[in-house]
C-alpha cells in the first residue's frame, strides 16, 4: 500500500514545548498515522482523514490533523522525497506593474492551470531592488528602462508549486515579446495582458537555481523588499480558505479589482492564537460554538489577505461591506446575488470572505495582517 511519510514538527500553544511527529499518509485509503518521535509512541493510530489536502503535502507547509498544525519540515524516507520532489517542482512567478490591474485574471489562469500558490505577497520595489532582482541584466541596453519599469508600481510575486512547474509557468506566459506571444501563443499570459517587449505582464524564473534565488529574493527573510505601507482609509478582505483551497482566490480578486484599488496582498497560514485575536470582537456576539467554528475554518489553510481602497481615497469600509454582501450566503443569493459572499459563499462560517464592519475597523485591521503578524 502506498505510505508517505513526513517529519513534522507541532507547537503545543499552551505549553511552548515543541513535539516532533512522524506522519504517515496512505493516499489510497485517506488515512493519517501519527508517531510522537521522542517517546516512539503512537499519537494517532492509522485513522481516516479526508480533509487533508493531499496538495498540501511538501516542505514548509503548514496541513492541520483534527485541529492541530503540523508544520512539514523534512521527508521522512527517500519514497516520499523522490516522489513528492518531482510533483512539487517551484518557481516565482511575478506580476509585473503594467498588469498588476489584471491580477485577479492571472492568479486565477495560474489556479486554472493547476498550480498550487504557496506564497504571494505584493510589493513596491524601489529602483534598487529592481536592480538587484535582474543583476543578471546589468549592462544590458534595455537594464535602465527595465528596472525603471519595475520600480514604477506595485508587482504582486508568487511561489508556484507544481510538476515541472518552471517550464509550465514560462509556457504559459509565451514568447518574451507580447507581439510574439500575440502571433504564436494567443492564450497565452503575455498575450492577453502584455504590450511589447518590455512591457510583457509577467516575469519567470529560468531554472531551478534562478528559482531558488527568486522565491528567497522575495520570501527569504524577515524584512522583505518593496513592503507597502498600509495606506488611509482602506479596508481589509480576507479570501477564507474555503475559497484559497478551491482555486476561487483569482475571481474574487478580479471582482474587487473592477471596483477598488488593491493596495496590499498577502497570503498567511494563520496559527489557532492568531485567528483567535483577530476575531476576538465576535466573542460576545457568537456563541461559543459558532466562535470555535470561525476559528477552525480559518486556520484549515492559507487565507488571503487584502488591503482594499478606494480608487479616489474615500474610505473603503462600507463600500467594501456592500460588495461582500450579507454575512449569510443564503440571505445574500436573495438580496444580492451580486455580492461576493452570494457567489463564495457556502454557509455563515465558511461565507467566502471577511470584511471589515466598523468605519474605524478598518484601518485597524489592515494594520493587524501586514504589520502586526509575522510577515514571514
Ligand atoms: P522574464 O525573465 O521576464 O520572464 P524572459 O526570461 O523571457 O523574461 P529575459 O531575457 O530574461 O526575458 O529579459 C528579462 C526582461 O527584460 C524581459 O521580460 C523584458 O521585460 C526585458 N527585456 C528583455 N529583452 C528586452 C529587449 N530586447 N528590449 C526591451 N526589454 C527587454
Ligand atoms: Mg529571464
Amino acid at each position: 500500500m502506498l505510505r508517505y511519510c513526513f517529519i513534522s514538527e507541532w507547537l503545543d500553544p499552551s505549553s511552548g514545548v515543541l513535539w516532533k511527529y512522524q506522519l504517515f499518509w496512505y493516499p489510497e485509503t485517506k488515512e493519517v498515522e501519527m508517531v510522537d518521535i521522542k517517546n516512539r509512541r503512537h499519537f494517532l493510530k492509522r485513522t481516516k482523514y479526508e480533509e487533508l489536502r493531499s496538495s498540501l503535502l511538501y516542505i514548509g507547509s503548514m496541513v492541520t490533523i483534527f485541529g492541530r498544525q503540523l508544520k512539514l519540515t523534512e521527508y521522512g524516507d527517500d519514497f516520499t522525497r523522490n516522489s513528492i520532489e518531482s510533483q512539487t517542482e517551484r518557481t516565482l512567478a511575478m506580476i509585473k506593474p503594467d498588469a498588476y490591474k489584471h491580477m485577479g485574471k492571472i492568479i486565477d489562469a495560474i489556479c486554472q492551470s493547476g498550480f498550487l500558490i504557496s506564497k504571494l505577497r505584493v510589493a513596491k520595489l524601489s529602483k534598487e531592488e529592481a536592480e538587484a532582482f535582474y543583476a543578471v541584466h546589468r549592462g544590458k541596453p534595455f537594464y535602465e528602462r527595465l528596472t525603471d519599469f519595475m520600480s514604477s508600481g506595485r508587482i504582486c510575486a508568487m511561489e508556484l508549486v507544481a510538476p515541472g512547474a518552471i517550464r509550465k509557468w514560462r509556457e504559459l506566459l509565451g514568447p518574451t515579446d507580447s507581439n510574439q506571444a500575440r502571433a504564436e501563443a494567443p492564450s497565452s499570459i503575455r498575450a492577453q495582458f502584455g504590450t511589447d517587449k518590455s512591457y510583457n505582464a509577467c516575469h519567470g524564473s529560468d531554472a531551478p537555481e534562478t528559482a531558488a534565488e527568486e522565491c528567497a529574493f522575495f520570501f527569504g527573510r524577515d524584512r522583505y523588499p518593496g513592503k507597502c505601507d498600509v495606506a488611509r482609509n482602506t479596508t481589509l478582505c480576507l479570501v477564507k480558505p474555503h475559497v484559497v483551497a478551491d482555486g476561487g482566490a483569482g475571481l474574487v480578486v478580479d471582482m474587487i479589482q473592477d471596483v477598488f484599488d488593491i493596495t496590499a496582498a498577502q497570503l498567511f497560514t494563520l496559527d489557532r492564537n492568531a485567528a483567535a485575536e483577530f476575531y476576538e470582537v465576535y466573542k460576545g456576539v457568537l456563541n461559543a460554538g459558532e466562535f470555535n467554528a470561525m476559528v477552525d475554518h480559518l486556520t484549515s489553510g492559507p487565507v488571503l489577505a487584502l488591503e482594499v481602497a478606494d480608487r479616489d481615497g474615500a474610505s473603503s469600509v462600507e463600500p467594501f461591506r456592500q460588495l461582500s454582501g450579507p454575512m449569510d450566503p443564503e440571505l445574500a443569493r436573495v438580496l444580492r446575488p451580486d455580492s461576493l459572499r452570494a457567489r463564495f459563499g457556502l454557509n455563515t462560517i465558511k461565507n467566502g470572505v471577511h470584511c471589515s464592519d466598523l468605519e474605524e475597523d478598518g484601518v485597524l485591521e489592515v494594520n493587524y495582517f501586514f504589520t502586526i503578524l509575522p510577515q514571514s
